[in-house]
């Protein structure tokens, strides 16, 4: 309800008036007894003013509320309910805030929060054991100047949320997984775990594979040998021709696999390397290509390629050949005799290069997009072992193209085909002004 302030002092305005009325009618001095009357109204008015402003200069204690009534009981009662709100509501945030505290102490992950400047602001105690950040001594320091790790820096700088792969930092044996989010332009909060053991059990299952595509390799070529000899051999009786033929196709089979594990393997197990990587004309690599897989196809009028021969690309030549051979070898085995398929290669809006292999045959349903650059995923298992096809190519694409820090896309609608798509970023590019050679 809406109390009126007039009302409330009313019957203080009228002891007031009474007071003046009274004083001029004893002393005849109407207006002198008025300024006398007002001016005691007002020094009294000062007085409570003054009383309130102590009393609210000290924290406005409930048990200190000055004596009033009239208006200023209200003035006093408001200003104390405020007060209780607003206890109240910081009781709650102080409870909210400290609750919060406890969830992130108490999680598995370092957490950091940081200023638009990548300062420190609040971390927690895990931050020590995996990061090496007190808060105590660190607040306020800048992240990276603590954290020297150059993934770390470029992630700040670009701002990226993408989740990066580091050594733990202070000579520790762990690998930690760091995440930088965003929250605000002056909020970002850093987490930190330790993967450790899934980066182990990763290793692991590299190193099997790796191992046993080796060991297999050396018998695996001394029985080809000898299927190879039996099968050129013309005492071969016809009753066992059929069996080797089939043992040799098969064992080359085993043999394709092999390289292409070993392939993969290397290509997992390490970055490319600044000494790897070289100016490619990527033109010539496409058009050499093509006209190999035109002799082997028979089938000329087919291809039609468009690339920019003054665009190269840095990068590691044996692996962007076999990059480039895997994906024209799909358009050109996957899809019915005759499919026009086209190779690209351009400088697009934003500086980078693009890579397209199109082709207009069968396309891909849409289920099997996400699942095709798994290892030994196959949409047809018949169709791919009779073209020869190990199910490990676009496998082997993919680490190719990531270990060239781009992207690979694909889009297929059946009936229509499917379209491959490699970026590479500006940083991997050369522009020359004139042809080359
Ligand atoms: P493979 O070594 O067996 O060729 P890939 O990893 O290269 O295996 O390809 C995986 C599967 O993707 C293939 O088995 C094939 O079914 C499908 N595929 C790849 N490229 C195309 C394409 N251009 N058109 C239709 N299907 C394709």
């Amino acid at each position: 309800m809406r109390v009126s302030v007039i009302h409330l002092e009313a019957p203080r305005i009228a002891l007031i008036l009474f007071m003046a009325l009274l004083g001029g009618l004893l002393s005849e001095q109407w207006l002198l007894s008025i300024l006398l009357s007002l001016a005691g109204y007002i020094g009294w008015t000062l007085y409570k003013l003054q009383q309130l402003y102590h009393w609210m200069e000290k924290g406005a204690k409930p048990g200190r509320t000055p004596d009033s009534d009239g208006a200023w009981e209200r003035i006093n009662y408001q200003v104390q309910r405020q007060q209780k709100k607003s206890k109240e509501r910081k009781q709650r945030m102080s409870t909210l805030l400290k609750r919060f505290q406890r969830i992130i102490k108490g999680l598995p992950y370092a957490t950091v929060v940081l200023n638009g400047n990548s300062e420190i602001d609040w971390a927690n105690q895990r931050s020590a054991q995996l990061l090496g950040i007190e808060m105590g001594r660190d607040r306020g320091q800048r992240i990276d100047n603590l954290v020297r790790i150059p993934k770390l820096h470029k992630a700040l700088e670009k701002g990226k949320d993408r989740e990066i792969e580091i050594d733990a930092p202070g000579g520790q044996q762990s690998k930690l997984a760091l995440q930088l989010i965003t929250i605000h332009s002056d909020l970002k909060l850093l987490i930190a775990r330790d993967i450790s053991e899934r980066v182990h059990l990763n290793e692991m299952r590299k190193n099997f594979i790796s191992n046993a595509s080796h060991e297999l390799r050396t018998p695996l070529t001394v029985i080809s040998g000898y299927l190879e000899m039996l099968r050129g051999s013309d005492e071969l009786p016809d009753a066992l021709r059929r069996a080797v033929e089939s043992s040799d196709e098969q064992s080359s089979r085993m043999r394709n696999i092999i390289e292409d594990l070993l392939t993969l393997s290397r290509l997992e197990n390490s970055e490319l390397s600044e000494k790897e990587s070289q100016p490619l004309n990527l033109a010539k690599i496409i058009s050499r290509i093509c006209e190999n897989q035109i002799v082997l196809t028979q089938q000329r009028e087919q291809i039609h390629i468009r690339v920019d021969s003054t665009l190269q690309l840095m990068g590691a030549e044996t692996e962007i050949v076999s990059l480039c051979t895997n994906l024209i070898h799909n358009a050109l085995h996957y899809n019915p005799d005759g499919t026009t398929i086209e190779v690209e290669w351009s400088l697009e809006p934003s500086g980078g290069g693009c890579l397209v292999v199109r082709d207009q045959g069968e396309g891909i349903a849409e289920k099997h997009l996400a699942h095709l650059t798994e290892r030994f995923y196959r949409v047809d298992q018949s169709r791919s072992r009779a073209e020869g096809g190990t199910g490990l190519g676009l496998a082997i694409v993919q680490h190719i193209v990531q270990r060239h820090g781009g992207v690979l896309e694909i889009e297929s609608e059946v009936g229509m085909g499917s379209t491959f798509s490699v970026r590479f970023q500006k940083e991997h590019l050369l522009k020359s002004s004139s042809f080359l050679a």
